[in-house]
């Protein structure tokens, strides 16, 4: 593609989706809808039209004070965490129904916001959504302390047992690359454990958690117990980490922020959990199918626009496969149909913002400056949306932008290797380590380099496996803490050691 090719126009939005944009801007506070403050709002953009299409509240800092206030209610008498944890088993239960009832609406929400293909936020992220509700829902009634017999005292004489209880009150922000299944990852487990949240989305794509405001009041959660924010992070998400009144904060985001948000919210020690950026490596034996490899790669950079924090982003094939697998990857790139969101052929669709865009965009010239040669793409194919092409670059170097920041576009940088020491060393030569793949049939050369590298997550012969149940989280400056499965859980509580002389 290049920029003569004309992409097909945004089709109209649905009625349900028309409503949705025309609400009046409003905070879900205790329960119930409520005006800012101040009056301010921000502007939201369809990515693959550059059109304002809304706009959503700027929180100010007494919005933010008005949205602790009720969760810290809501935690401090018990409404939530008070209920027998089957009652809110059902009530997250049937939040998730609601959720799976409102999917074609609410999956054309987020396209229309954030750009992603409609295919995929109806097949992927409302569905993802609706299971981590469903699978978080199941902890709320195993969460279990333990009984532990004191090792300096005699036995019999003291009875000591570890409580777990829930940390309190939440603030939980949330990115805009997967703005729902996000939002509704943060508030699943929390709510489980029987914490209270104020969840900020991004300022770039509230959409989809407003509506999941909506339909938290409808399942009949208590008052308080989700609020919703929307709001600048400088100002309401910086609010939300520096509260005296809250007990956690939990962050999606880049490094540069999380690492901001682990000074600030350093003051009363909250608990910090941190999912940050990453600059994962797909590693390829030589022993590999090619073909199904290379479909592997592309899906790991390319689907979500390549705005995605385990994206596959550095290639290392070895010198006995590059050239093969170089010319497969770059003739499935061109098979990533790039469109409008809500077009029923589109496979990638915009970028999120103009600013995502320049920056990606931005990249790939200095890889060009910088030597790199661009295999395919390389390019913008026009139009007013945030669009970028499939990019495959190569001879790149380690020292290079390309190589080693995070760029959050469908960009690839790809190096070619001789001996799988060397490759577990360069794999390793980033500040990041959030995940991994390799790709071959060697059972062992397999297990020995997953050792090897220094990241949360390593897939094998796939582009990613990440599930509810699997922990989720990074080595190095991808983060701190773990979501998903029992760690997940974990993460919102507290332990209590009780010891009682009999
Ligand atoms: P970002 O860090 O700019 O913003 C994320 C959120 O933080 C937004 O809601 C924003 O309003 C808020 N924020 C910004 N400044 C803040 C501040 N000073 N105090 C409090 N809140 C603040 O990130 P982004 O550009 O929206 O998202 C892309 C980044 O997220 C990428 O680096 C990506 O790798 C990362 N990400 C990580 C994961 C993961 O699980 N590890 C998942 C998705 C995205």
């Amino acid at each position: 593609m290049n920029e003569m090719t004309r992409l097909a126009a945004q089709p109209d939005y649905s009625e349900a989706a028309r409503k949705a944009l025309a609400r009046a801007p409003a905070l879900f506070i205790d329960g119930r809808w409520i005006d800012s403050t101040h009056g301010r709002t921000l502007p939201v953009y369809d990515p693959s039209t550059g059109k304002e299409i809304a706009a959503v509240v700027d929180a100010s800092d007494a919005d933010v004070d008005r949205a602790v206030a009720a969760a810290r209610r809501a935690f401090d008498d018990g409404r939530w965490s008070g209920l027998p944890p089957y009652q809110r088993e059902r009530l997250m239960e049937r939040l998730a129904a609601l959720l799976e009832e409102h999917t074609p609406e609410l999956a054309e929400l987020e396209s229309i916001d954030n750009g992603k293909p409609r295919v995929a936020s109806q097949g992927y992220d409302l569905p993802r959504s609706v299971q981590t509700l469903r699978y978080m829902a199941g902890w709320a009634t195993k969460i279990a302390g333990e009984h532990v017999e004191p090792a300096g005292m005699p036995v019999g004489s003291v009875h000591a047992y570890v409580r777990r209880e829930p940390v309190g009150v939440c603030a939980q922000i949330v990115p805009w690359n997967f703005p729902l299944m996000m939002a509704v990852q943060k508030i699943a487990p929390a709510l489980a454990a029987g914490c209270t949240a104020v969840l900020k989305p991004a300022e770039q794509t509230s959409l989809t958690a407003l509506r999941l405001g909506d339909l938290v009041a409808e399942a009949g959660i208590p008052d308080g117990v989700v609020n919703i924010v929307t709001g600048l992070g400088e100002t309401a998400g910086d609010r939300l980490v520096r509260h005296p009144d809250v007990d956690k904060v939990a962050f999606t985001g880049s490094t540069e922020v999380g690492k901001l948000i682990n000074r600030n919210a350093t003051e009363t020690l909250k608990r910090v959990t941190l999912e940050l950026g990453g600059k994962s490596p797909v590693i390829v034996l030589p022993d590999v199918d090619v073909q199904r490899t290379a479909a592997g790669a592309a899906r790991s950079i390319f689907a979500n626009s390549g705005q995605v924090c385990i994206a596959g982003s550095r290639l290392f094939a070895h010198k006995d496969v590059f050239d093969a697998l170089l010319e497969a990857v770059a003739a499935n790139a061109a098979q990533w149909k790039v469109g409008p969101s809500l077009a029923p052929d589109t496979m990638m669709g915009p970028l999120v913002s103009s600013e995502q865009h320049a920056r990606v965009l931005g990249y790939i010239e200095k890889g060009r400056k910088e030597g790199a040669s661009v295999l395919c793409g390389g390019d913008a194919p026009g139009g007013d949306g945030y669009f970028v092409n499939p990019t495959v670059l190569v001879d790149v170097r380690p020292d290079m932008a390309v190589v080693r920041e995070e760029i959050f576009g469908p960009v690839l940088a790809a190096q070619r290797y001789e001996d799988l020491d060397e490759v577990a060393k360069a794999a390793n030569d980033t500040s990041y380590g959030l995940a991994a793949s390799i790709w071959t049939r060697d059972v062992s050369a397999m297990h020995k380099l997953a050792a090897k590298l220094k990241a949360g997550m390593v897939w094998g012969n796939c582009p990613s496996a990440a599930d509810v149940a699997l922990p989720f989280g990074g080595y190095k400056q991808s983060g701190f803490g773990r979501e998903q499965g029992r760690y997940g859980i974990e993460a919102y509580t507290e332990l209590k050691t009780v010891a009682i002389a009999l």
